[in-house]
C-alpha cells in the first residue's frame, strides 16, 4: 500500500543532519505506535539509516536524518516488517544550491503590439495559469508593451514577476537579441540614423579596429551586433541571444560566423538554448552549448517559448528553471549569470527534457516531480481567478489572497525556511 504523504522539508543541505516530518493525508499514523524507517541515498549505495519512530499526537512522524551525499534520498516507512506504508522522496543539495528556491520563467513572449495575438496583460495572466513565476513581454523592437504589462499587472495585484523587455532585431540580419530590464527603448535608438551611424563608426574605429574576426565575417557586419549589445548594456539591460539556430525560410537566421564571434568575445549575457524552433534546431543549439562549455566557456542559459499566442501550443512548453534566493529581478539575473539555471521543455504527451550543468539537471528533475506539481496546481487556480478578473467577472479576492499565501507556504515548507 502506498498512501499520499507530506514530507518536509524536501530540500536539505549536504553535510548536515536535518529534522524531517512526515504525515499522511489519510492520518494512518497512530499516536504512540512505533514505525520503522529505512532511509537511503539513491546515488550512494553505502549510505542508509534505519530508525524506530513513535508517532506524535498530531499524527506526524518526526526524526533526524544525516545527509552526506548530494542527490535524491528515499524514505520508506513500515508499520510492520514487510508492510510498507509509504515511500517519500527528499533531495540533499550542495549547500551552495540548497538555500536557493526554484522559479520558472519565460522571457521571450510576443503580443498584438508586434506579431502576436493577445494583449500584454492577457499573456501575463495566462503565464500564471501555466505555472510560470516570472515573464518578460518582448515584442519586436517595441519596449512599451512590456511596461504596459507591468502597469496592468500592478493594478490587478497579479502574483507574478514581470520584467521589462523587447526583442531587438540587429541590423544587416545579424540575429535577434532579447533585451531584458533595460531602462529605456533600445530599438528606438536604431532609427535615429545620425546617432546610430556615429556609434557604429566609433565601434569600427575603436573596439574592432585591431581585432581579427573569425573567417568570413566582416567588421562592417559584426559592428551591428556589437552596437546592439553595447546599447542594451548602456541602458542597464541584459542581452540574451535569441534562437541561435532558427531556420528562417531556408537559411539560418543568425549567420554562423556572427554567432562564433559572439561566443569568442563572450558578447552576450545569456543564450536562449531552447525555444520555438524545430527539435533539430534546438538540439543543434544544445550540442553547441555543451561543446562550448567543454572548452571552458561560460554560457548562462535560458529556455523561452517565443510564443505569439496565449494558447499557442508552445506557451508553457519552454521555461528556464532558475535557482535564486528570492523571486526578484536582481536575484533572478544574478542566479542566471552565476550559471544556476537550466533550460526545460515539455510538449503535450511527451516527457520533460532538461539541459544544463549535471547537478542542476538532476536537481531540476527532482523538483519537477516532487515540488512543481503542487506549485503548478496553485498557480493554475490563481490564474483562473485572475482571468475572471481580467474578463470583468466577479472574483473571490479572499481566495486569491489565500492562494498567494498557500504558494508562499509551500516554498517555506519545501525548503524548510
Ligand atoms: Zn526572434
Ligand atoms: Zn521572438
Amino acid at each position: 500500500m502506498n498512501f499520499n504523504c507530506d514530507i518536509y522539508p524536501k530540500i536539505l543541505p549536504v553535510g548536515k543532519e536535518a529534522e524531517i516530518s512526515i504525515s499522511i493525508a489519510e492520518s494512518v499514523f497512530k499516536q504512540g505506535h512505533t514505525y520503522s524507517i529505512h532511509a537511503f541515498s539513491k546515488v550512494n549505495l553505502w549510505e542508509e539509516t534505519r530508525l524506530e519512530v513513535k508517532a506524535d499526537g498530531d499524527g506526524f512522524l518526526r526524526f533526524c536524518l544525516p545527509f552526506q551525499t548530494q542527490g535524491e534520498y528515499l524514505v520508506n516507512v513500515y508499520q510492520a516488517p514487510e508492510d510498507k506504508l509509504i515511500t517519500a522522496h527528499l533531495f540533499a543539495a550542495h549547500p551552495d544550491l540548497a538555500w536557493r528556491k526554484a522559479y520558472k520563467g519565460d522571457m521571450h513572449i510576443h503580443t498584438h503590439y508586434s506579431d502576436g495575438r493577445q494583449s500584454p496583460i492577457y499573456m501575463a495572466v495566462r503565464a500564471k495559469e501555466l505555472g510560470l513565476d516570472f515573464i518578460a513581454i518582448t515584442d519586436h523592437d517595441r519596449y512599451q508593451p512590456s511596461l504596459e504589462a507591468i502597469e496592468e499587472a500592478k493594478k490587478m495585484n497579479l502574483n507574478l514577476l514581470l520584467l521589462p523587455g523587447e526583442e531587438v532585431s540587429v541590423r544587416e540580419g545579424c540575429g535577434h537579441f532579447v533585451a531584458l530590464c533595460a531602462s529605456d527603448w533600445v530599438a528606438a535608438q536604431k532609427s535615429q540614423t545620425e546617432i546610430y551611424d556615429k556609434d557604429y563608426q566609433d565601434i569600427l574605429d575603436n573596439e574592432l579596429k585591431d581585432k581579427t574576426l573569425v573567417d568570413e565575417l566582416s567588421k562592417e557586419k559584426y559592428a551591428h551586433a556589437v552596437w546592439t549589445v553595447k546599447k542594451i548594456h548602456e541602458f542597464g539591460g541584459h542581452a540574451i541571444l535569441a534562437h541561435p539556430y532558427w531556420v528562417a525560410g531556408q537559411k539560418f537566421h543568425l549567420n554562423r560566423p556572427v554567432y562564433d564571434q559572439l561566443l569568442e568575445d563572450g558578447l552576450y549575457d545569456a543564450v536562449e538554448v531552447l525555444g520555438d524552433v524545430t527539435p533539430e534546431d534546438n538540439l543543434l543549439s544544445v550540442a553547441k552549448y555543451f561543446e562550448e562549455v567543454a572548452k571552458g566557456r561560460k554560457i548562462p542559459i535560458m529556455s523561452n517559448s517565443d510564443t505569439h499566442r496565449s494558447h499557442d501550443q508552445m506557451y508553457g512548453n519552454y521555461w528556464a528553471l532558475v535557482l535564486a534566493e528570492k523571486l526578484e529581478q536582481e536575484e533572478i539575473f544574478d542566479a542566471i549569470f552565476d550559471l544556476k539555471s537550466v533550460a526545460c521543455e515539455q510538449h503535450p504527451g511527451e516527457k520533460l527534457r532538461i539541459y544544463g550543468p549535471f547537478d542542476l539537471v538532476e536537481y531540476a528533475f527532482f523538483l519537477h516531480r516532487e515540488f512543481f506539481p503542487m506549485h503548478d496546481k496553485i498557480c493554475a487556480q490563481e490564474g483562473e481567478l485572475y482571468m475572471r478578473l481580467l474578463n470583468g467577472e466577479k472574483t473571490d479576492h479572499k481566495e486569491l489572497e489565500r492562494l498567494k499565501t498557500e504558494l508562499g507556504r509551500l516554498y517555506e515548507k519545501t525548503w524548510g525556511k
